[in-house]
């Protein structure tokens, strides 16, 4: 290996690339959002022209991207996630099996339904592992989450088979996945509910905001009731035909629908920007004998903004990533990155040590609960194993040419000099 002195990076201009949704922000984005204080309706429940709103607007389009029957605005991707378990009737007693890794919310989710998560393990597409899915199953159990990380689609024939097998509801979280596909099916059609979200961090954004779809009337019906605790006594809503009970304030804001709006209308062409990035570089260290890709459920659901690729051992990870970075690229390991990441279910601190707002009838020690979930920082060690070993670029819809050149040519350098 070359000595620090005479080390010249692959690359050694600045790696300057915001972020993926509010890079994006322009005049679709201003005039939608000047156009909500100009109608000064800033609330979707007034006066009596639903079709006026822009959560409307938004749901409008959700439910034509995603061919669902329903769709739902709310504010943000965890009040999707509660919304829609809420609706499809899980509640105390019950076990939700979710992904050993995944943001939080999701766990989090199925706490405030006042369910239980049982976590188990992602293979090595990074999601949900249809055979531990499986083997998780208990007679408490209601629902699964799967989770299409970093935007790629989950195992979703194997999930849906053993769901339609088992009797088991599936509730997509599609919070990192707009846009993506799987077989040519959108992501949030499969599951009997998909949830969006429209955080800062997500492929595009209203800054807080989320969406749950739906063909299921009953699911749609209740997760309306909960997302307004006056939901039914609107006069606009007066056809809700479920018994009412009482909800949090989960409503979208005109301004935040607006943004979601412009944003949305903006997915296909990023999403198709991100698909030919990362089919170039991938195509480029394919033959690279000492890394192994990611694997994909479906690459051409891809919503490709993340590049992954595991090394033989985590210490062999830390080692190129330094080296990667010397190159002048940017990359992370996802295991070992310094700090206690929450996508990582052994950082979900009150998940492990089954802490409620209140320690009393808690999911975990309700009566309704016969089940005995047990949690540890080790039980999911496949997740912790491919995590450990992960390197991940973050890739932008702005790259160009010379930056995907420059991202192939440090990987196979790097790789060259182990
Ligand atoms: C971001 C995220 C959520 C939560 O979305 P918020 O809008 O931040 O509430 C849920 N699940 C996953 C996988 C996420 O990445």
């Amino acid at each position: 290996m070359q000595s620090e002195t005479e080390h010249k990076p692959v690359r050694t201009k600045p790696w300057k690339f915001g972020m993926l949704s509010t890079e994006e922000f322009g005049e679709a984005e201003k005039e939608l959002v000047l156009g909500v204080l100009e109608k000064k309706r800033v609330f979707r429940f007034l006066g009596s022209d639903k079709e006026q709103s822009e959560a409307y607007r938004l749901e409008r389009l959700y439910r034509g991207r995603t061919g669902a029957k329903h769709a739902l605005a709310v504010n943000s991707g965890t009040s999707a996630l509660v919304s829609a378990l809420i609706g499809a009737g899980v509640g105390p007693g019950d076990e939700v099996i979710v992904p050993a890794y995944t943001y939080i919310a999701t766990a989090a989710a199925v706490l405030i339904a006042r369910a239980v998560p049982v976590i188990v393990e992602a293979d090595d597409s990074l999601t949900m592992d249809p055979q531990s899915f499986e083997a998780a199953i208990t007679p408490y159990t209601k629902a699964v989450i799967p989770v299409h990380m970093r935007g790629v689609p989950c195992r979703m024939d194997e999930i849906m088979e053993i769901a339609g097998r088992r009797g088991i509801l599936v509730i997509e979280d599609v919070a990192q996945a707009n846009g993506g596909s799987y077989k040519g099916r959108p992501l949030g059609s499969f599951g009997r509910a998909g949830c969006f979200s429209f955080q800062q961090y997500k492929l595009v954004t209203a800054g807080e905001g989320g969406l749950v779809v739906t063909n299921d009337d009953t699911l749609y019906a209740r997760a309306n009731i909960y997302h307004d605790s006056a939901f039914v006594y609107w006069d606009m809503n007066a056809d809700n035909v479920q018994p009412p009970f009482a909800g949090e304030n989960y409503r979208l804001s005109e301004i935040n629908a607006a943004l979601a709006l412009a944003q949305s209308g903006r997915i296909d062409t990023i999403v198709s920007k991100l698909r030919r990035i990362k089919a170039t570089i991938t195509a480029a260290i394919l033959d690279l004998p000492q890394i192994r890709l990611q694997a994909i459920p479906d690459p051409q659901g891809d919503v490709s903004y993340s590049l992954v690729f595991y090394l033989p051992t985590a210490d062999e990870a830390m080692q190129f990533s330094h080296l990667l970075s010397r190159e002048g690229i940017p990359n992370g390991t996802i295991g070992n990155n310094g700090f206690a990441d929450r996508h990582i279910y052994k950082n979900w601190t009150y998940v492990m040590e089954k802490r409620g707002a209140s320690e009393r009838d808690t999911p975990w020690n309700c009566a309704s609960y016969k089940g005995n979930v047990q949690y540890s920082p080790e039980m999911c060690p496949i997740t912790l194993d491919w995590l450990g070993r992960a390197i991940t670029i973050g890739l932008h819809q702005h790259m160009s040419e010379e930056d995907c050149d420059d991202v192939i040519r440090a990987i196979r350098k790097t790789a060259a000099s182990l």
